[in-house]
């Protein structure tokens, strides 16, 4: 009789302490996860290399999401693509530079690097476009020569944070899974240019609300 009370005492006693626990974690569970939601801050949507043919699908695309968006532009593509570009104007999206002819600059002379930087900010000022404070650099490549020239331009250059791989075949599940992972300040390489990517735009736009980021431009 009295082993029995015991062992109901105690299992008693082991109920209530798993209980508490468990209460105890999944509190601690529900904070983290609030406080991940109010974290919030801001990512950029960049995409690299228009404009061409594809660019005012991206655009109505990212509009009806309700984003905004970064277009690192090259020089060389604008004039044969006056419409694309039009329509990223017209969505009120930021147009950055991308440089002229996308070329490796890295053995380049500190001239050549300018000259071809500078042909790009002409190019899109002469269509409308506004005078660019932020470059991409062609293949991401970046040395102090460039560094120097962009310094000189007034530009910033900005590296993206996460790859989406479009450019090299990723599935538009990968490219929003990519997404998943910008954190706040943060901006993915992606491309004008893959039917992979515009398809991906709206659940990376919802995803990103979802976890309170808000979506600002260049
Ligand atoms: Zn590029």
């Amino acid at each position: 009789m009295r082993k029995n009370k015991l062992f109901l005492t105690g299992t008693f006693i082991g109920c209530m302490v798993l209980i508490t626990c468990l209460i105890g974690c999944s509190k601690e569970d529900n904070l983290s996860l609030e406080k991940k939601l109010k974290a919030g801050g801001s990512v950029y949507l960049t995409f690299d290399d228009g404009p061409t043919g594809n660019t005012t699908t991206l655009v109505s695309k990212l509009k009806t999401a309700g984003a905004k968006a970064t277009f690192f532009v090259w020089g060389n593509r604008i004039s044969g693509n006056m419409t694309g570009f039009n329509a990223i104007k017209n969505a009120g999206f930021s147009i950055q530079n991308h440089s002229y002819t996308h070329s490796h600059m890295l053995s380049w002379t500190y001239q050549q690097v300018y000259n071809d930087i500078k042909q790009c900010q002409t190019a899109i000022q002469n269509a409308g476009g506004g005078t660019p404070r932020y470059f991409r650099a062609p293949y991401l490549e970046v040395n102090a020569t460039i560094k120097s020239a962009c310094s000189a331009l007034g530009l910033t250059i900005v590296q993206p944070t996460v790859d989406t791989k479009d450019w090299n075949g990723a599935t538009t599940a990968q490219i929003v899974s990519a997404c998943n992972n910008l954190q706040s300040g943060g901006n993915p390489l992606m491309h004008d240019g893959y039917a992979t990517t515009n398809a991906a735009i709206p659940t990376i736009v919802t995803n990103l609300k979802n976890r309170g980021l808000s979506i600002i431009q260049y």
